[in-house]
C-alpha cells in the first residue's frame, strides 16, 4: 500500500454518537451517556449513548423484523452486492475522514489507520460483496428415485461484540459475510472506541442498505453485550475478544443453541533460524509485534531466536526500539501511539514489573511516555524463558520477549507448549524447514518470511483457546449461513 506522504492532519469533527436502531438515530432509552476518551491526552472527545437491555431489545427486534419479513434476505443477491460496493465506495470517499477519526479514538498513528486499517476496511466489503451472488448449495447424487439438493441460507440475525484495536476493520470483517449472505445485524463496538463504527452506519444509510439491516448499539459489555447474547432474537453470536470474555458469552449462548464464532487471544511464536536474511527477519520481528502499539491478537509475542544469532537479533531490535517514534498518533512520522485506555496501561506496566521479577533482562523501555496520554517505551526482555508470566500470558502492548532456542524438535515443542493457537511465523531460506514448521505449528494462521499479511480472502481464526470458526475468506461465509436440505420424489 502506498504510503501518504508527510503532512500534519488535524482532528476529524464528530457526528454520530447515538444508537442507530431501524434506520434512526437515537439516544439510549435510559437517557444514559458514556464517555470516550483520546488516550493520546487522556481528554474526553464526547458523549456516547450507553445503549443497554431496552436498547439491544428494540435493535433485535428491528432485525428481526428486516430478516424475517423484509426485503433484504429476499432482495437479489446481486443487488444486496451492489449496495455494499456501493458503502464500500463511500468509505473510500470519506477515508481521510475516518482514518483521522480512528486516530482520534483508538491512538493509532494516523499512517496506519490511513495505509492499513481504512483501506483494509474497503477492501473486505468489496471482497464480501463479491461473493454476494455466488453463495450456492450442491446437488446430490443420493440413492433412489430423487432430486436431493441444498440451500445455503443466512443464519438469521446476528449479533456482533467486537474490540478496540482495529475498531473499523473488526466492523468490517464481521459486516462483510453477514451482509453477503442476507442476515441482519446487532452490533456493540467496544466502548473505547464506538466512533467509526457510527459512522460507518452512516454510510451504510447513505449507501441504500435498508432499515433495520444495520444496527449498532453503543454500550459496556456486561450490559449492552450480554443483552445481545442472551437475546432469544439473535440466531449467532460472532465475537473478538478476550478468552475470559468467550467463555462467559458461550455459557449464555448455549441455552438459546446460539451458533458462535470467537477471534480471541494469542501468544503467537515468531521463529527466527540461523540461516535466515536477517535484516529481513527482524524488521519483520520488530513490527509483528510493536505494529498497532502490540495491541493485536496475532502480534508475534514470543520471538524464538536460534542460539547463534540470538545476541545479534537482540541487540539489533534495540537498535530499532531506539529509533521507534512514540508519540503524537496524529503526527504523520510516528510510528506508535498510546495505548488504548488507563486499564490497557496499568495491565502492560504490570507485566513488565512480572518479566523483571521472573529474572528476564528487560534491554530497552519498561517505562511510561511523558506524563499525558498512555504512552509506553517500545520494551524489549532478553533471557526470557518459558515458564515466565511474559512468556506465556498475552500481554497486549509493545512488550516483546526474546527467547533462544538450539534444536528444531525441541523448539516445535516449546512454540506449541501453550493454550494459544492463533497465529505463527517462521524465518529461514530453507524451505524445507519452513514447510515443516509451518505443517507441525498448531495455528490458524502460518507466516513464512513475512508477517501480519492479511487479506480478506484469506481465512483468519485460532486453533484451541484462539477461537472457534474462521473469519474472512470464503471460510468466513460458513459461519453467516444454515445449510438446508432439499429432497423431492421424483416418481
Ligand atoms: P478487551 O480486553 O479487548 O476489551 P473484552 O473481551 O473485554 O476484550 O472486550 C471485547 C468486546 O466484548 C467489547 O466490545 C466489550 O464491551 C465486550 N464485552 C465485554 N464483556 C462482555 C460480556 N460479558 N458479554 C458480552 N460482551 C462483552
Amino acid at each position: 500500500m502506498a504510503t501518504a506522504a508527510p503532512k500534519k492532519v488535524s482532528q476529524p469533527k464528530v457526528s454520530q454518537t447515538t444508537c442507530f436502531i431501524d434506520g434512526q438515530w437515537v439516544p439510549a432509552a435510559s437517557g444514559k451517556t458514556f464517555e470516550t476518551i483520546n488516550p493520546a491526552t487522556e481528554e474526553v472527545i464526547c458523549e456516547v449513548a450507553e445503549g443497554d437491555k431496552a436498547d439491544v431489545d428494540k435493535a433485535v427486534k428491528a432485525a428481526r423484523a428486516q430478516f424475517d419479513d423484509g426485503e433484504w434476505s429476499r432482495m437479489d443477491a446481486r443487488d444486496r452486492g451492489r449496495l455494499m460496493y456501493k458503502l464500500a465506495d463511500l468509505i473510500e470517499a470519506e477515508a481521510d475522514e475516518l482514518a483521522a477519526l480512528e486516530t482520534l479514538d483508538n491512538g493509532k498513528p494516523i499512517s496506519d489507520s490511513r495505509n492499513a486499517d481504512i483501506p483494509l476496511v474497503i477492501d473486505c466489503i468489496r471482497y464480501y460483496a463479491g461473493w454476494a451472488d455466488k453463495i450456492q448449495g450442491d446437488t446430490i447424487p443420493i440413492r433412489g428415485d430423487y432430486l436431493c439438493y441444498t440451500r445455503r441460507e443466512p443464519v438469521g440475525v446476528v449479533g456482533q461484540i467486537i474490540p478496540w484495536n482495529f475498531p473499523a476493520l473488526m466492523a468490517a470483517w464481521k459486516w462483510g459475510p453477514a451482509l453477503a449472505t442476507g442476515c441482519t445485524i446487532v452490533m456493540k463496538p467496544a466502548e473505547q472506541t464506538p466512533l467509526t463504527c457510527l459512522r460507518m452506519a452512516r454510510l451504510a444509510q447513505k449507501a441504500g442498505i435498508p432499515d433495520g439491516v444495520i444496527n449498532v448499539v453503543p454500550g459496556y459489555g456486561p450490559t449492552a453485550g450480554a443483552a445481545i447474547v442472551a437475546h432469544p432474537g439473535v440466531d449467532k453470536i460472532a465475537f473478538t475478544g478476550e478468552g475470559s470474555t468467550a467463555k462467559i458469552i458461550q455459557r449464555t449462548a448455549l441455552e438459546t443453541m446460539k451458533r458462535v464464532t470467537f477471534e480471541l487471544g494469542g501468544k503467537s511464536p515468531n521463529v527466527i533460524f540461523a540461516d535466515a536474511d536477517l535484516d529481513k527477519a527482524i524488521a519483520g520481528a520488530h513490527f509483528a509485534l510493536y505494529f498497532n502499539q502490540g495491541q493485536c491478537c496475532c502480534a508475534g509475542s514470543r520471538l524464538f531466536v536460534e542460539d547463534r544469532v540470538y545476541d545479534d537479533v537482540v541487540d539489533r531490535i534495540a537498535e530499532y526500539n531506539a529509533g521507534h517514534p512514540v508519540g503524537d498518533p496524529f503526527d504523520p512520522e510516528t510510528k506508535q501511539g498510546p495505548q488504548v485506555d488507563q486499564a490497557q496501561f496499568d495491565k502492560i506496566m504490570q507485566y513488565v514489573e512480572y518479566g523483571k521479577q521472573d529474572g528476564a533482562s528487560c534491554i530497552t523501555g519498561g517505562n511510561r511516555v511523558g506524563d499525558r496520554g498512555y504512552f509506553i517505551e517500545p520494551t524489549l526482555f532478553a533471557g526470557v524463558t518459558d515458564d515466565m508470566r511474559i512468556a506465556r500470558e498475552e500481554i497486549f502492548g509493545p512488550v516483546l520477549s526474546v527467547l533462544k532456542f538450539s534444536d528444531v524438535d525441541e523448539l516445535i515443542h516449546r512454540a506449541n507448549n501453550t493454550n494459544f493457537g492463533l497465529a505463527a511465523a517462521v524465518w529461514t531460506r530453507d524451505i524445507g524447514k519452513a514447510h515443516r514448521f509451518a505443517a507441525k505449528v498448531r495455528a490458524g494462521t502460518v507466516w513464512v518470511n513475512c508477517y501480519d499479511v492479511f487479506d480478506a480472502a484469506a481465512p483468519f481464526g485460532g486453533f484451541k483457546e484462539s477461537g472457534i470458526g474462521r473469519e474472512l475468506g470464503e471460510a468466513g461465509l460458513a459461519a453467516y449461513t444454515e445449510n438446508k436440505t432439499v429432497t423431492l420424489a421424483l416418481g
